[in-house]
């Protein structure tokens, strides 16, 4: 029976994205990540949660949960990394509203300087390179 290096050790990074996104490639290329430097929170939706706190408090608080439960098994994880992408289904279909994926990191981000205090937090917007493209690109937002 085949056998896989599967079991993350020392996660230098703690990455939440929706599970609509594919984040490896871009993750290998841009910033330099093997497999299994990455920890990962995939859900719909991504970090967006964090910055809707009362229109969806159980995936806050769940979200919330999750990542200080990351950072409390691998203190190795130095750099918090939250995506958010163009048209989110997670905004139309759960928060109702459409166009605030980009904003929205400012407020995430600050969320995350409380949750994790001390580590780096970097926050990404992911949109097509052109409309109706399924290439992304991923923006560094900086606040
Ligand atoms: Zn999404």
């Amino acid at each position: 029976m085949p056998s896989y290096h599967a079991l993350r050790k020392e996660p230098k990074v703690l990455l939440i994205c929706c599970s609509q996104l594919s984040y490896e490639e871009w993750a290998k290329h841009d910033l330099r990540l093997e497999p299994m430097d990455v920890q990962l929170i995939s859900i719909p939706g991504g970090p967006a949660a964090l910055a809707h706190r009362h229109r969806v408090p159980e995936k806050y608080s769940e979200l919330k949960k999750d990542i200080k439960l990351m950072l409390k098994k691998f203190p190795s994880i130095h750099t918090v990394i939250a995506v958010n992408h163009e048209d989110c289904g997670y905004y139309e279909e759960v928060l109702k509203f459409k166009g605030r994926e980009e904003i929205d990191l400012g407020s995430i981000a600050r969320k995350l300087a409380i949750m994790a205090s001390g580590k780096n937090i970097e926050t990404f917007f992911a949109k097509p390179i052109k409309p109706g493209s399924e290439k992304l690109e991923f923006q560094q937002i900086v606040f």
